[in-house]
């Protein structure tokens, strides 16, 4: 399947000279959105992942039904001031605009096997950060998957020779 066809890009969104890459069409499509997830899955066989990660709000749209698919458990990664119990933080910076994320202190066990998933790798700045926070937890990252990968930001290189599957390129 050729998702490529089912992202809509928006130029000059949300600021001028981005060109954003709108995958609210492509999730609307019940077939070709199950066809992502299962093609993650497919991709994923035979790797041992305890738990799922991916940051608020798109990396929920991609790694909440990833993580259902591979009969593990899914762990949000959200902007500061949103979660309700004890929690870790970090700065990170996106390709426009500044944050913190934060994670519950206690979402991974010390040694857990974790997955980081989210719609889209641009500079990695977002993936550095859910991996800063994921390893501060004790847990291990063993991968790292995106529908939509921008090639030429280069994001893969920041990421310490994990593992990035990504479906779609640019
Ligand atoms: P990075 O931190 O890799 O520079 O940016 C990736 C993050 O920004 C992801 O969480 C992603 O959701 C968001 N993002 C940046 N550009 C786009 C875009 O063109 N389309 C979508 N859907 N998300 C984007």
């Amino acid at each position: 399947m050729n998702f490529k066809e089912y992202i809509r890009v928006i130029e000059d969104f949300p600021q001028p000279g981005i060109s954003f890459k709108d995958i609210t069409t492509l999730l609307a499509d019940g077939k070709v959105y199950s066809e992502v997830i299962r093609e993650l899955a497919k991709r994923l066989e035979g790797q041992q992942i305890d738990l799922i990660a991916g940051p608020e709000a798109r990396g929920f749209v991609i790694g909440a039904p990833l993580a259902v698919a591979l009969g593990v458990g899914f762990v949000p990664i959200r902007k500061s001031g949103k979660l309700p119990s004890n929690t870790i933080e970090a700065d990170y910076a996106l390709e426009y605009g500044k944050d913190k994320l934060a994670m519950h202190d206690d979402a991974i066990k010390p040694g857990q096997k974790v997955l980081i998933a989210d719609d889209l790798l641009a500079t990695g700045g977002t993936i550095a950060t859910s991996i800063n926070l994921v390893k501060q937890l004790g847990g291990e990252v063993v991968g790292a998957a995106f529908l939509i990968e921008l090639q030429e930001l280069n994001g893969r290189d920041r990421l310490d020779g994990i593992d990035v599957i990504s479906l779609v390129q640019y």
